[in-house]
């Protein structure tokens, strides 16, 4: 369980705004990494957060080293995405969906926490940790079975001190000279996790369906982005054409703060949990 910190007079009367622009509407949700902070997952865009150099796809397609790096690095954020827990805002949102309030999510998040947190209509725009596909084959892997195969594999993987990491959490290529990587155990292609990498385009279906999500509703609630990826944007601006409320939650300032309808500078778990106690069915 997260510890819930209390609103301050700010939030809660920007939680009362929000309230009497959205009751009655049946809303679209859209997040970033600031709703999963709170489970224990960094925001990599968040204030005081290290410069971060991603591996861009055409260095990983490129060269066998930097793909080492990249599965050990991936390896063990899948770890510590699959032992977090979902937290109060995934939890208000899922609940949303349940009450017919919210129409779904839409989230730049890799790390499968609306899911596992109930929501049914997940527009998972960045891709999922959970997924693997063969870029030769197209088979598609659970990556729990995967994560067992990298450690029979590699078993020295599972002790922490034999991994080096910089000081900006990427793993150091020393540590990884001796890594097996994981092949296709179909064709024996090269695997790659089913996640939009640096430098990457959100594939068109994918935003499509986001469009549609937000298409379907009267009103985006935007939570834990400080909207500095064009996807965001793009969808803040069909809602905006149609005129539709827009409330932001997020800690901090994003790009888009003077187009909202509501801004509520405050954490996404305690501010989606009152907005979930307080909007009508
Ligand atoms: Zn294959």
């Amino acid at each position: 369980m997260t510890t819930v910190t209390e609103l301050d007079a700010a939030a809660t009367a920007g939680v009362a705004d929000a309230v009497a622009a959205l009751a009655g509407r049946r809303i679209a949700v859209l997040t970033g990494a600031g709703v999963s902070t709170d489970s224990g997952i960094p925001d990599y865009r968040g204030k005081g957060a290290p410069v971060r150099t991603p591996m861009t796809v055409d260095q990983f397609l490129a060269s066998e080293a930097a793909r080492r790096r990249y599965w050990v690095g991936s390896h063990l954020g899948w770890r510590a995405f699959a032992a977090a827990e979902p937290n109060d805002g995934h939890r208000a949102i899922a609940d949303l969906e349940m009450r017919g309030v919210a129409t779904g999510v839409i989230t730049q998040n890799v790390d499968g926490l609306h899911v596992r947190a109930g929501s049914r209509r997940v527009v998972e725009l960045h891709g999922t940790m959970r997924r693997v596909f063969c870029t030769h084959c197209g088979q598609v892997f659970d990556r729990r079975d995967l994560a067992r195969r990298v450690e029979a594999d590699n078993p020295w993987i599972a002790v922490p001190e034999n991994i080096a990491l910089g000081p900006d959490g990427d793993v150091l290529p020393e540590s990884t000279d001796g890594f097996r990587i994981p092949e296709c155990t179909v064709c024996g292609g090269m695997l790659k996790p089913d996640v939009v990498f640096f430098g990457e385009f959100i594939p068109a279906g994918k935003f499509r369906e986001a469009e549609q999500l937000v298409h379907g509703s009267e009103a985006l609630i935007i939570a834990g982005s400080s909207l500095v990826v064009n996807s965001g944007i793009r969808l803040l601006e069909r809602a905006r054409r149609r005129r539709l409320p827009v409330v932001i939650v997020n800690r901090g300032a994003t790009r888009a703060d003077s187009r909202a309808t509501v801004k509520i500078d405050a954490g996404t778990s305690e501010v989606l949990r009152a907005l979930a106690e307080a909007l009508p069915e």
